[in-house]
C-alpha cells in the first residue's frame, strides 16, 4: 500500500511501493506559504519563458523529450514502484508521455500563431486579428493512477504555450512529480519553469488560492467540485478532468473475439484504475453469450499479484479495495450474477478480475466509478437501448463501440468526450485529439489544439486601415448615415 504511513512525521510526504510496502522516498510537505513562494518564482520565470518564443521553447521541450527517452527505464521503474502497476503498463505510460510532449512542442507555434479574421461588411476598413497570449502561471494538480501521462498533458501544453507551471502531484506519487520537474530543470537551466510542490489535499487547495492564472485539475469528481469552489473565490479559471464510468457497446455484427479482448484489457489493465477504463459493457443479446464466455475466459487467464510477471498489479491505494468490494456486494445484493470472481476476489492489496452480469439499474457498479478490475456485462435488445443505458449516467468521459457497419454512427449518439471505434482507449494515444469529458467528468480539454488554447488568453484586435466612407461609430453620424447603412445591410444580407 502507498500513502503516508500512520506514523509518518506530518511535515513529510512518504512514498511507498504498493508491491511490498518498501519506503521509496520522503518529500517535504509544502505549506500554503511554500506554494505561494513557488508561484511567485514561477511568475518571475514566466516572462522569460514566454519571451523565448515558440521555436526556442520547442527546442528546449524537444531536449527534455530526448532526455526522458535516454532515461526512460528510470521513469518506468519509478511509475511502477509508486503505483504498483506492471512494467508493461508503466512502459505504455512512458510512451504516451513522450508522444504528447512531442506533439505539444511541435504544434504550439502553428496552433497559437496570430490569425487574421475577415472584418465583415460593417468594419470593412479594419484588419482583424486574434492572438493567443500565455496566461502566466498554471497550477497543475494530478492523480496517482497515471502519475506521468495525465499531468504531462496540461504541463506540456501549458509550457509549449508559454506558461510556467507549478505542479502538485498526488500524495501517492510525489517521486514521479519530482522526476519530471528535475529532468526538465536539467535541460532548462536558466530558470525554473516547472516546479513540483508536495503534500496532501491542503497543498492542492493552497495552489487553487495562490493566485495562479489557471488550475488544471485531474482527479475525482468530488475533489474537482472543491477545486472549482476554491477557484471561484478569485475567478481563477479551471479545467476539470474528473472521473468516468466508461461504457463499451458491442453490436451483433462486431468482431466478438476482438471486442472481448479489448473489454478485458480496457477494464483490467492498470488493475482497472484508469479514468477511461471499460467499466460497463452493453452487448447485443444475439452475441452476448459468446462474448461473455470469452471475457470470462480471457480474464480468468490473467495473473494477479505483486510479482514482476503479474498481468494485474496490486491496487495503488489503501482505500480502493474496499470501494471495489462494496460495488461487487451491492450489485450481487440487487440481483446481479458473478460470472467470474466475487467479493472474495478482493484481498487487502490485490483484486482478482471480476465479471458481473445482469447488473440492475441503480447498482453502484453502474452509477459510480469502481476503479478496480471489475467488468459489468449487461445484455441489450438493440443498440438504441445500449446507447440509452450508456448515456444514463452522470459521467461522460470516454466510450468504445464495437460494430463492423455502424461504429461511428453509434459513437456520435454517446454523450461523452471521446469514443474509440473497434478499439479501446485509442483516443488517448492520438496526441492531436482533444481529451476530456462532459457532465460529472468535468470540462475543458487537454491534448490537441484545444489543449493548447486552454492555456492561453485570447485577444482580439482590430486596426483601422483607412477612414471609413460612413462613420456609424461616432456621434457625428447623421440619420442619413444610418439609413444608408440599413439599406446596404438589407441589400447584402436580405
Ligand atoms: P483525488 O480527487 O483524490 O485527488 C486528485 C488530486 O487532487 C491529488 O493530487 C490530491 O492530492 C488533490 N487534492 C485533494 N484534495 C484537494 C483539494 N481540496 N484541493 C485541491 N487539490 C486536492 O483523485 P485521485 O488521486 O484518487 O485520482 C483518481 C481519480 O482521478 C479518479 O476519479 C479518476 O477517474 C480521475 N482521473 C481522471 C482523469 C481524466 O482525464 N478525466 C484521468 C485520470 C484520473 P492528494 O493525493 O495529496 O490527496
Amino acid at each position: 500500500m502507498t500513502g503516508p504511513p500512520v506514523d509518518a512525521p506530518l511535515e513529510e510526504v512518504v512514498s511507498t511501493d504498493p508491491r511490498d510496502g518498501r519506503e521509496l522516498g520522503r518529500y517535504p510537505l509544502h505549506s500554503a506559504a511554500d506554494v505561494a513562494a513557488a508561484v511567485t518564482a514561477a511568475r518571475r520565470a514566466a516572462s522569460w519563458w514566454s519571451g523565448l518564443g515558440y521555436a526556442a521553447r520547442r527546442s528546449r521541450l524537444d531536449a527534455w523529450r530526448r532526455l526522458i527517452l535516454r532515461r526512460v527505464s528510470e521513469l518506468v521503474e519509478l511509475i511502477s514502484a509508486e503505483t504498483g502497476k506492471t512494467t508493461a503498463d508503466a512502459q505504455l505510460e512512458a510512451i504516451l508521455v513522450v508522444d504528447h510532449l512531442r506533439w505539444a512542442a511541435a504544434h504550439a507555434g502553428k496552433v497559437l500563431r496570430r490569425r487574421h479574421v475577415r472584418p465583415g461588411l460593417l468594419m470593412y476598413n479594419h484588419s482583424a486579428t486574434v492572438d493567443h497570449h500565455p496566461l502566466g502561471v498554471v497550477g497543475v494538480i494530478g492523480p496517482w493512477n497515471y502519475p506521468a501521462f495525465i499531468p504531462i498533458g496540461p504541463i506540456a501544453h501549458a509550457l509549449a504555450a508559454g506558461n510556467t507551471v507549478v505542479f502538485k502531484p498526488s500524495e501517492y506519487t510525489p517521486g514521479v512529480g519530482k522526476w519530471l520537474a528535475d529532468t526538465l530543470g536539467e535541460v532548462v537551466g536558466e530558470q525554473t519553469v516547472l516546479e513540483a510542490v508536495f503534500g496532501f489535499g491542503d497543498t492542492g487547495a493552497a495552489l487553487c488560492t495562490s493566485g495562479v492564472d489557471k488550475v488544471a485539475f485531474t482527479g475525482s469528481t468530488s475533489t474537482g467540485k472543491r477545486v472549482m469552489a476554491a477557484c471561484a473565490e478569485s475567478l481563477t479559471p479551471v479545467l476539470l478532468e474528473c472521473g468516468g464510468k466508461d461504457a463499451m457497446l458491442v453490436d451483433r455484427d462486431a468482431d466478438i473475439a476482438a471486442a472481448a479482448d479489448a473489454a478485458v484489457w480496457g477494464g483490467l489493465s492498470n488493475a482497472g484504475q484508469t479514468c477511461v477504463g471499460v467499466e460497463r459493457v452493453y452487448v447485443h443479446q444475439a452475441v452476448a453469450e459468446r462474448f461473455t464466455e470469452l471475457v470470462v475466459e480471457n480474464a480468468a487467464a490473467l495473473r494477479t499479484g505483486v510479482g514482476r510477471d503479474a498481468d494485474i498489479g496490486p491496487m495503488a491505494t489503501r482505500e480502493q479495495p474496499s470501494i471495489v468490494a462494496e460495488h461487487i456486494r451491492d450489485a450481487l445484493a440487487r440481483g446481479a450474477r458473478a460470472a467470474l470472481g466475487g467479493p472474495d476476489s478482493v484481498r487487502p492489496s490485490t483484486v482478482e478480475p471480476v465479471v458481473l452480469t445482469e447488473v440492475r439499474e441503480g447498482s453502484l457498479a453502474l452509477t459510480e466509478e469502481t476503479f478496480g478490475p471489475v467488468i459489468v456485462v449487461n445484455r441489450v435488445a438493440t443498440m438504441d437501448e445500449a446507447v440509452a443505458q450508456a448515456n444514463a449516467c452522470a459521467y461522460g468521459l470516454g466510450a468504445a463501440v464495437y460494430s463492423r457497419a455502424r461504429g461511428p454512427q453509434i459513437a456520435r449518439k454517446l454523450r461523452v468526450g471521446m469514443v474509440s471505434v473497434n478499439s479501446v482507449l485509442a483516443f488517448a494515444g492520438v496526441p492531436g485529439l482533444p481529451f476530456g469529458g462532459t457532465g460529472a467528468s468535468g470540462f475543458g480539454r487537454v491534448h490537441g489544439p484545444e489543449g493548447l488554447r486552454e492555456f492561453t488568453r485570447t485577444q482580439s484586435i482590430t486596426r483601422q486601415r483607412v477612414r471609413p466612407f460612413l462613420r456609424p461609430l461616432s456621434f457625428e453620424r447623421s440619420p442619413r448615415t444610418m439609413d444608408a447603412l440599413m439599406r446596404l445591410i438589407r441589400i447584402v444580407y436580405g
